[in-house]
């Protein structure tokens, strides 16, 4: 909950620490960035500072109102929770946020409202919070955090700062992967090739023991996939279904296998590859496609990514992604 413990973001926190210094709070903030991208922790500090008795530029940690929010207990702070996974709906914002607003703050200068995932909230949501935004009680803060702007309405967007979350530097990256995380060089440069300077993507891809298993099917199915007959592409295919919810990491993965392969075919250089365990499969995928082939699969890839981003059918598109794949 500190603003120094944050690795990037530079930009976001001096816009914070300066509005803090010169006493203008806006009443709404949008963090605007991919999932895992770090909007939560940035909020966590600016709210924490926000609500110290202190007052400083950074929580102080130790005063009753940081405990009560290191707790999740502060009576002052909400994170608004919805109840069906894809869409916060009005009743729910009118009865976290809209009427409870008005009433004061129990003990802190502030009450803060954070919704994660605010793109989820429908029409009628926003609808309903554009009036608070509009007219909001001298206390009240409303924190929406975001992956997806484009389904915030115009009217939304216009009442509220807009931060963006920047991909983080290689190296500040690196240094917390090897030095805080004690990840090898070799796992760390994994990480960060799959994450493209999204700090959470990282750290979860090497500490989350599900990607161990991503990554194992992505070698699995990738390592054969020119070899399959009908029932291995179908077995191929219900294995991938498993890993339904990490799927745009799955592509990810795949993606990165087949730079693999062309950085093989053009250097010739091992000491490069991610996949360095799979160095001889990779050897022979190299030797038997042309340069185009390589490239021609992974814009497969990227093509298969777009289409699951407008909702086009799972199945569908990843069956067709993997006879692609085998055939070229
Ligand atoms: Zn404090």
């Amino acid at each position: 909950m500190y603003f120094k413990n944050i690795v990037g973001h530079e930009d976001i926190i001096k816009h914070f620490r300066s509005s803090i210094e010169m006493n203008k709070i806006s009443h709404a903030y949008i963090i605007n960035g991919e999932v895992d991208s770090g909007k939560k922790l940035l909020t966590k500090a600016f709210v924490a500072a926000l609500q110290c008795e202190e007052a400083g530029l950074e929580a102080c940690g130790t005063c009753k109102s940081c405990l009560k929010l290191a707790s999740g207990n502060h009576p002052d702070v909400t994170v608004v929770t919805h109840e069906k996974p894809n869409v916060i709906s009005v009743e729910e914002i009118r009865e976290k946020v809209v009427e409870p607003i008005y009433t004061k703050p129990y003990e802190s200068k502030y009450k803060i409202y954070v919704i994660p995932e605010a793109h989820l909230m429908n029409v009628q949501a926003q609808n309903a919070l554009l009036k608070t935004i509009e007219e909001p009680p001298e206390y009240g803060i409303i924190i929406l955090l975001t992956s997806n702007l484009s389904r915030m309405l115009e009217t939304v967007l216009s009442r509220c700062i807009v931060l963006n979350t920047k991909p983080i530097r290689e190296r500040d990256m690196l240094e917390h992967l090897v030095k805080s995380l004690g990840l090898t060089e070799e796992k760390a440069y994994f990480c960060l090739d799959f994450a493209q300077g999204n700090l959470g993507k990282a750290i979860k891809l090497a500490t989350n023991s599900e990607y161990v298993q991503v990554i194992d099917s992505v070698v699995g199915v990738l390592k054969k996939i020119q070899d399959m007959d009908v029932d291995d592409l179908a077995s191929a295919l219900e294995q991938i279904q498993r890993f339904k919810m990490s799927i745009n990491d799955y592509m990810d993965l795949m993606m990165m296998w087949y730079r693999d392969v062309l950085m093989l075919k053009v250097t010739g250089n091992i000491d490069k590859l991610l996949f360095k365990g799979e160095y001889s499969t990779m050897k022979k995928q190299a030797q038997v496609h042309s340069y185009k082939a390589i490239e021609d699969k992974i814009d497969a890839i990227a093509r298969a990514k777009q289409r699951l981003d407008v909702n086009a059918n799972f199945d569908v598109t990843m069956e067709l992604l993997l006879l692609t794949l085998k055939e070229i």
